[in-house]
């Protein structure tokens, strides 16, 4: 199993300082800059404390194992691409991850805080999930909905003037300003997939988790998507994608983690081969799928 690349540089760079006894001696120094001055290494300009680190987590519902010893770490600015069949336990990690759903085995560690399996997580985290069923009359405009990504906000508890410009911002920011007093069961799949993105992001999360943001949303839509998750993942948020589209995280994430319960694989994209495909899908998969290509601006 392929996981040499599920530590983050920051441990391979400890375990080498380790066996070294000399700070940093022994490390490519193309690849990494020692900062004595810091707890982390930077590399580039990303701190590399891995802002996430999972070990030997184990999680069932009932009786029925949904992960199985999973270990892996995301560093700091990191854009993680989780794939895997249906049903091999992406967004039972994702909720986890954030919080949502307690655990009882292993360990999970978020911006350097350990999970002590009960739910609440990280107020750094966010989370945009798979699928919100709305009715079309559900009665929440585009401000309100953006606006409950506040912590202190809810239906009783409207924003304060400094939120309110949080929200106008963010509305801004991803293209709704048009929508802003609209009410959410009026949009379209990727109108309405903006709205939560917002909502996810007023709050400046650290750490944004996306459970298949793709579905159900056109080609258009899916690359303005992957544009604005380049540019927050260039400005330093570390970013963890769910998705069933191989090629659309082929081109974004930096790391891709292949689950079926457990690892099957954790590297760069570029290295994902159909051995390890098959091992985690059980069957033949195609890295090909897309009858349109994206195409960004990376790092803007
Ligand atoms: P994925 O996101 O990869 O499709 P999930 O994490 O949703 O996978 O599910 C992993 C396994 O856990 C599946 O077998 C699924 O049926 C089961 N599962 C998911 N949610 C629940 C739940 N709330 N109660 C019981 N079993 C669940």
């Amino acid at each position: 199993m392929p996981l040499d690349n599920c530590q983050s540089p920051g441990a391979t760079s400890r375990a080498i300082k380790a066996l070294s006894g000399m700070p940093g001696q022994g490390v490519t120094e193309t690849q990494y800059i020692i900062n004595p001055g810091m707890k982390g290494i930077s590399m580039g300009a990303h701190k590399v404390n891995p802002a996430i680190k999972v070990s030997k987590l184990s999680f069932s519902y009932g009786t029925s194992m949904a992960l199985q010893d999973v270990s892996f770490e995301v560093e700091d600015g990191g854009f993680l691409g989780l794939i895997g069949p249906n049903g091999s336990g992406k967004t039972t990690l994702a909720k986890i991850l954030c919080g949502i759903l307690p655990f009882s085995k292993g360990s999970v560690e978020v911006l350097g805080a350990k999970y002590t399996g009960m739910v609440g997580g990280s107020k750094s985290t966010a989370y945009v999930p798979q699928k919100v069923n709305l009715e079309s009359y559900f009665p929440l405009t585009v401000f309100e909905a953006v606006s409950l990504g506040i912590r202190s906000v809810s239906l009783f508890n409207p924003p304060s003037p400094h939120a309110k410009a949080e929200v106008e911002r963010t509305i801004q920011s991803l293209g709704l300003k048009a929508f802003t007093g609209k009410n959410i069961g009026e949009l379209s799949g990727g109108q309405l997939q903006r709205v939560f993105l917002a909502k996810a992001l007023v709050s400046e999360p650290k750490i944004l988790i996306l459970d298949e943001p793709t579905a159900g949303i056109d080609a258009t839509n899916q690359t303005n998507l992957a544009q604005i998750l380049l540019d927050l993942n260039a400005k330093g948020t570390t970013i963890i994608l769910v998705s069933h589209d191989l090629s659309f995280l082929g081109v974004l994430a930096k790391q891709v983690i292949c689950l079926n319960k457990t690892v099957h694989y954790c590297g760069v994209p570029s290295k994902l081969d159909p051995a390890a495909l098959r091992k985690a899908y059980g069957a033949e998969v195609s890295l090909v799928g897309h009858t349109h290509t994206h195409e960004f601006t990376l790092g803007k």
